[in-house]
């Protein structure tokens, strides 16, 4: 959890460079489909006052109801895929595209998060140069699209043995102990999906997270 937290607190930093639009109670982006790993759902469980945010907000929730997104294949998963130029099994049923856009239950009224020091990195990511409200969807330059899921593969690859999914169902498998049929195994990293022109600045960002971090990649070597 302490490497978690170092890499919340990283890609903070790393974000300060950067112009967005997003303010507090700009809420467009909050919808019922994050996605997260076990550790991130621990994290936010092991804060009292996070906790009871969300288990008031699991109490009465039918996860099997709540339309949500329910992803049947993780980021490394996919990654794997794709590292071996296959493409991943077809995402059908479960894993089709969000059936709901409704509001996160977590927001408050005043479109403010009550976890927010403890939200998940999906979460974090989610980040805009433009009013999504404006132009509809989030804008950011590529280079941050892929760090992004960089990131999600490194937490998901320092959970391994924990699950992924979306946090309505690790919340109701890791506070009601309800079956954990829609989560997927965490997976280790097969390797990052870097394009040939991000290579020499992906480098760089993976010296700099390895340095402030303490996060090692053994099948990469970063140093200068
Ligand atoms: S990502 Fe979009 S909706 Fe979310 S806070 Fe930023 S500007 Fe607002
Ligand atoms: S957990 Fe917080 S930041 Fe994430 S979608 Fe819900 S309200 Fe928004």
């Amino acid at each position: 959890m302490k490497e978690l937290e170092r890499l919340y607190g990283f890609y903070h930093t790393f974000l300060k460079g950067y112009p967005f639009a997003c303010t507090p109670g700009c809420s467009t982006c909050c919808t019922r489909n994050v996605l997260a790993t076990s550790l991130e759902m621990e994290f936010i469980l092991s804060d009292p006052g996070a906790k009871t945010a969300l288990v008031a907000a699991l109490k009465g929730m039918d996860p099997d109801s709540f339309g949500h997104y329910r992803p049947n294949i993780t980021i490394n998963e996919s990654a794997r895929y794709y590292l071996r130029m296959e493409e991943p099994p077809s995402e059908g049923g479960e894993g089709q595209a969000p059936a709901t856009s409704n509001p996160c239950p977590l927001l408050s009224p005043k479109g403010l998060c009550t976890i927010y020091e403890r939200r998940p990195f999906s979460c974090r990511a989610m980040v805009s140069s433009a009013r999504c409200r404006e132009e509809g969807e989030a804008e950011m330059e590529p280079f941050i699209l892929t760090i992004n899921l960089v990131i999600q593969q490194i937490i998901e690859h320092l959970d391994q043995g924990g699950l992924y999914g979306n946090i309505w169902d690790l919340a109701a498998w890791m506070v009601d102990g309800t079956d954990r049929a829609h989560l997927r195994e965490n997976q280790p990293l097969p390797g990052f999906l870097i394009t040939p022109m991000e290579r020499g600045r992906f480098m760089a960002f993976l010296r700099r997270l390895s340095r402030e971090t303490g996060i090692e990649f053994p099948f990469f070597n970063t140093s200068p």
